[in-house]
């Protein structure tokens, strides 16, 4: 038998980043999530090759101060929550001191920034098997800029898996889309290539919320919605419900988010296809942008690393708010006789 060894720190966070960094869209996902939990206003995205060769993710947040540089690349390091009264009423999407660390153990990953406040910016990257930190000076506005280059270069075996530019670039698109859904006060941006592919200023109004909506869901979609608000036993549901007469073919315009987090849900979706089920044919799916309040100390967010899912502590009430939210919304609207079905 061999002996028993730690691990040496880039091989311990290449196993953890086995689990939250599948593919270039999970790492801006968990870039703009930073960039969200540093009170950014305007998150810019810039993209190379799908995210395979280059991903920077630019924010105008608060910034990270000089001493904390090396910890911010440091597994199980997180400025966000110290206790486990805090995690269980954890409001920032980010918690688990892991996404940097993760993925600079598999990718040339270079974060600089600039804090609040402070006259000077700061880039640090993590070197070797120990992941040692070197911290410069470097110029940079208030914020922080993350730069990832050649993901998995050192995993081919992940490598492998990633699939042609187009594809990864539309997983990235796709989480872009999710989280300008997710909020809507701030201002996104996003070039592939060199060419600006998505501009979305901060909506304030709700009109400007109704046009961000149209600018990722497609104008079909907004034409077609329903606008919903809805309280009832400490839970509140708003957003927009496609008409019957504008289904989908595809389960692929549905977002569900949970106090602000993007979520896939089984008790939801199944809630969701219960209320649609009098007025749509079977193979056909509803669209929607649904967002759900609930108390946090009433939903564990903490299921997976992800955080794709949540687990309600009463899963019922939950279930029947949501459909009988729905169904009484669509109930109101006889179907009407516009039977276009685009999708
Ligand atoms: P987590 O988000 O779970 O705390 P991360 O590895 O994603 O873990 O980030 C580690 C820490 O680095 C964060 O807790 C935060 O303090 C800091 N950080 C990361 N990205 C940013 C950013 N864009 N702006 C400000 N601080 C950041
Ligand atoms: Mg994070």
């Amino acid at each position: 038998m061999a002996a028993i060894q730690t691990l040496p720190p880039r091989l311990a966070n290449q196993i953890a980043a086995g689990e939250v960094v599948e593919r270039p869209a999970s790492v801006t996902k968990e870039l703009i999530e930073n960039a969200l939990d540093a009170g950014a206003s305007r998150v810019e995205v810039e993209v190379e090759q799908g995210g395979a060769r280059l991903i920077r993710v630019r924010d105008d947040g608060d910034g990270i101060a000089h001493d904390q540089m090396p910890l911010a690349l440091s597994r199980h390091a997180t400025s966000k929550i110290h206790s486990l009264d805090d995690l269980e009423a954890v409001s920032s999407l980010g918690f688990r001191g892991e996404a940097l660390a993760s993925i600079s153990s598999v990718a040339r990953l270079t974060l600089t920034s600039r804090a609040r406040g402070e006259t000077e910016g700061w880039c640090v990257e993590a070197e070797g098997q120990d992941m040692q930190t070197r911290v410069s000076p470097a110029a940079h506005p208030q914020g922080t800029t993350v730069e990832v280059r050649d993901l998995f270069f050192n995993t081919p075996a992940r490598r492998k898996f990633l699939r042609t530019e187009k594809t990864e670039f539309n997983h990235l698109e796709e989480n872009l889309r999710r989280q300008a859904l997710s909020r809507f006060d701030v201002g996104f941006t996003l070039q592939h290539n060199g060419r600006a592919v998505q501009s979305l200023r901060p909506a304030t109004t709700e009109r400007d919320r109704q046009q961000r909506v149209a600018s990722l869901c497609g104008s079909q979609f907004m034409e077609h919605a329903l606008s919903i608000d809805v309280e009832a036993s400490g839970l509140r549901l708003q957003g927009w419900v496609a008409l019957p007469t504008f289904s989908r073919s595809q389960a692929d315009l549905q977002y569900f988010f949970v106090n602000g987090r993007p979520i896939r849900d089984r008790l939801v979706a199944h809630a969701v296809r219960q209320a649609y089920r009098d007025v749509l044919y079977n193979q056909r799916h509803p669209a929607f942008v649904l967002y759900l309040e609930v108390d946090p100390a009433n939903v564990d967010v903490n299921v997976h690393p992800t955080k794709h899912e949540v687990r309600f502590r009463d899963g019922r009430l939950v279930h029947d708010f949501l459909f009988r939210s729905l169904h009484r919304a669509l109930a109101e609207v006889r179907p009407g006789d516009d039977s276009t079905e685009p999708g």
